[in-house]
């Protein structure tokens, strides 16, 4: 006896063998994949508690998107044409919110990532992480839960200069606190021993915001810094999750070699020398590469050489300020659209690997491939359905997994079901209140606004060029 069978549909497993059944089960027993295989291998009296008749339906593992940010979803499209994005987002995110935003756009992010078919998101809390109250990332967990998704967040070091000067709302105002560095590797430390693993579907993980060192840090502080993320990461077992770029990566291998391994994520890794290429092959760290976002657009990142040299390399969505989203479908196109015109090669991204790369890759990095990534007897059951009986997806009998690289998009994704229970159904959230997440949402936006005040906002939302052949930076002078 099954708890929950899904039957007759197209079964995508991304496993080793990359087993595609035209006409298969899935079968569901607690939590966890019980059986899975062509639908005339089912045996004629298995019975469910549940069935689900998949006619019509891909069934594929659910998606993880390994890098986000905890924030994003209420401070998307602000400053997109700010000049200082980077230090308004500092700004907000240190001084302006309450615990109530962050639990508030927790429960808008991860909703909006399962209603994509993202099962697993990874996310650093703020821009470059907010390190001095362990109440923000408990409010980001909490937000979440709610909605069923597997979450993982983390803190870690922010960009400095130090001492850094966080405001804390306490009784209807803001109080100034001082946070050192030495503070922020006893919050790091202790986030991870106290809320990791609190709850079955919830990770702490470390994730500083850079490895890279910044202008005004002095080399042997920066190397400290890593060196004490890399210490946490590897006392707890925990993954290790960062931004880095071009010089970063040779100046920690330089100083930090520990850093590196099969649980360490560079997220962005753009510009990268050949030397770099060739540190993240040996050392078997994952380039979490995101596709959409400013960073690869000012400067790329290397994807293709780093495969070719043995590199590992997983999509993200780095959702979802100020101008992208946690449809990861829609980055897994772009992934192959920008790739193949830097090779000037067509053929170049094939979707299988884009699948992988946007599930068993990342879970891999991320130190949860035992659990999820998969569709394989004995790991969780995080499994997605998407209907394929629509105008742009059907007759869906050919290449499944090209026909969802290519055509498919987050709406298309019509159940989600994380650790056997299944959080939506036909597009409906069953574990939360929908309507109350974006109500929530709508009021802890509405708070940061206001507070943020009228000539803020009016210089985060100002546009000019809207309409022009190329827009116009908003300084703080115009
Ligand atoms: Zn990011």
């Amino acid at each position: 006896m099954y708890d929950l069978l899904i039957k007759n549909a197209v079964v995508i497993t991304v496993d080793p063998a990359h087993h595609v059944y035209q006409n298969g089960y899935v079968a569901v027993r607690g939590n966890s994949i019980a059986a899975i295989g062509p639908m005339e291998e089912l045996a004629a009296d298995a019975a469910a508690a549940r069935v689900i008749d998949a006619r019509g339906q891909a069934v594929m593992p659910g998606l993880v998107d390994g890098h986000g940010h905890g924030g994003h979803c209420l401070t998307r499209t602000l400053g997109d044409q700010y000049a200082q994005w980077d230090a308004m987002a500092e700004d907000i995110y240190f001084r302006y919110t309450d615990d109530f935003f962050w639990y508030a756009e927790s429960a808008l992010a991860a909703a909006e990532r399962l209603k994509f078919g993202i099962t697993t998101g990874a996310s650093m809390i703020a821009s470059t992480p907010r390190p001095d109250r362990l109440e923000i990332l408990q409010a980001h967990f909490d937000g979440a839960r709610k909605t069923g998704i597997r979450q993982l967040a983390g803190i870690g070091f922010c960009d400095g200069p130090w001492p850094k000067h966080p405001r804390v709302f306490e009784d209807g105002v803001f109080h100034e606190k001082t946070l050192t560095p030495e503070q922020v590797v006893e919050n790091t430390e202790r986030a991870v021993r106290e809320l990791n693993g609190v709850h079955p579907r919830q990770f702490c993980i470390v994730a500083p915001g850079n490895i890279t060192p910044r202008a005004e840090d002095t080399p042997d502080f920066a190397a400290w810094k890593n060196r004490e993320m890399a210490r946490i990461a590897r006392e707890y077992d925990v993954a290790l999750h960062t931004h880095a770029r071009a010089g970063g990566i040779a100046f920690t291998y330089d100083t930090t070699p520990e850093l590196f391994g099969p649980h360490t994520s560079l997220t962005h890794s753009t510009g990268l020398s050949q030397r770099e290429i060739e540190i993240v092959a040996k050392t078997g760290a994952t380039v979490f590469h995101g596709p959409t976002t400013r960073a690869n657009i000012n400067v790329r990142c290397p994807v293709y050489e780093i495969l070719r040299a043995g590199g590992r390399v997983a999509i993200v969505t780095d959702g979802t300020a100020p101008d992208r989203s946690y449809d990861i479908w829609r980055d897994m196109k772009v992934f192959q659209v920008i790739h193949r015109i830097h090779e000037h090669d067509d053929r170049l991204a094939p979707p299988g690997l884009v699948l992988e790369m946007c599930t068993i890759r990342p879970a891999r990095a991320l130190g949860i491939d035992h659990l999820t990534g998969s569709l394989e007897v004995g790991k969780r059951a995080d499994i997605i359905l998407i209907n394929t009986r629509q105008p742009h997806l059907a007759p869906f009998n050919i290449l499944p997994e090209a026909r969802l690289v290519y055509h498919a998009q987050g709406q298309d994704v019509d159940t989600v079901i994380v650790d056997g229970q299944i959080v939506m159904e036909h597009r409906q959230m069953l574990c939360c209140d929908e309507n109350r997440i974006l109500d929530d949402a709508t009021q802890a936006q509405k708070a940061l606004f206001d507070r943020l005040g009228p000539e803020r906002m009016a210089k985060y939302t100002a546009y000019p060029g809207l309409y022009d052949l190329t827009a116009q930076v908003v300084t703080d002078e115009n």
